[in-house]
């Protein structure tokens, strides 16, 4: 496979907190218009892994690559990109959290169009226009006026994938973004995932959503304390796991 082929490509990739080792030289690549779903126990470096892909966290050491645009990380402070940089990298990857994180005072519209017109500079109609796309696309366009705090989580989390989607990235990125959920809720947000990974859109999800990585991803990585302890097809990791610390986790998912 080519490099153009790889949407994400990680090398070494190192992070700790104080002493705390959390990611133990993690080597990872996502290609283009795949699903890597990725897995495993909490406190093994899943959110953190996502966070130093779109740099909201900043790596010690290893490499980055998301499209064309590498990123070496080598330790202290003079390894933080410029803001530029920064702002670049950022743009290319959307990310959807556990909590929504939605402005609470902006319409589920004006939530869609911020980014585009504060960071993209698009012009406003041509923003609002997209917005009412995308807000179509997760089954909201009549939602539009409202505000967030008068929808549901499942809406709420819609809100903030059109939200990401708006920016344009190359990959979107799902931290837990049904764990917050009531269970009756979580199948239209999967099911906005879903219709994402048909059109193929590369994603990285970190899900507890066993069964539903099954169904969606192309790899599943699984990590504990800070590494990569398998990863391949889901028929593989999820049903016939190689490593010991893999089966016991999958035990305990059933
Ligand atoms: P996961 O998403 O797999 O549950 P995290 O990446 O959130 O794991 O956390 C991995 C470990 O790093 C945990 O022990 C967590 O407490 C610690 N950690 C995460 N972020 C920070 C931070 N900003 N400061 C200190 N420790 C952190
Ligand atoms: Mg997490």
């Amino acid at each position: 496979m080519s490099t153009s082929d790889i949407a994400i490509s990680i090398r070494g990739l190192r992070k700790s907190f104080g002493t705390l080792n959390v990611l133990k030289n993690i080597s990872l690549d996502v290609p283009r218009g795949s699903v890597v779903a990725l897995i495993g126990p909490s406190g093994s470096g899943k959110s953190t892994l996502l966070r130093c892909i779109n740099l909201l966290t900043v790596p010690d050491g290893g490499e980055i690559r998301v499209g064309g645009q590498a990123l070496e990380f080598t330790g202290g402070a003079d390894c933080l990109p410029g803001d530029k940089v920064l702002a670049g990298f950022r743009a290319r990857t959307g990310m959807v959290f556990q909590h929504f994180n939605l402005f609470p005072h902006m319409t589920v519209l004006q939530n869609v169009m911020e980014g585009p017109v504060t960071v993209l500079k698009k012009p406003k109609a041509e923003a609002e226009a997209t917005a009412r796309k995308l807000l179509a696309k997760v089954g909201l366009s009549e939602r539009c006026d409202m505000l967030p705090e008068k929808m549901s989580g499942g809406q709420k989390q819609r809100v903030a994938i059109a939200r990401a989607l708006a920016m344009e990235p190359s990959v979107m990125l799902f931290d837990e973004a049904t764990s917050a959920l009531d269970p009756e809720l979580v199948a239209e947000v999967l099911g906005v995932i879903q219709s994402l990974a048909k059109e193929g859109m590369t994603m990285v999800l970190v899900t507890h959503e066993i069964a539903f990585a099954r169904e969606v991803a192309d790899q599943v990585v699984f990590m504990r304390d800070g590494v990569v302890v398998e990863s391949g097809a889901p028929a593989q990791v999820i049903d016939h796991p190689q490593q010991e610390a893999t089966r016991a986790f999958m035990g305990k998912m059933v």
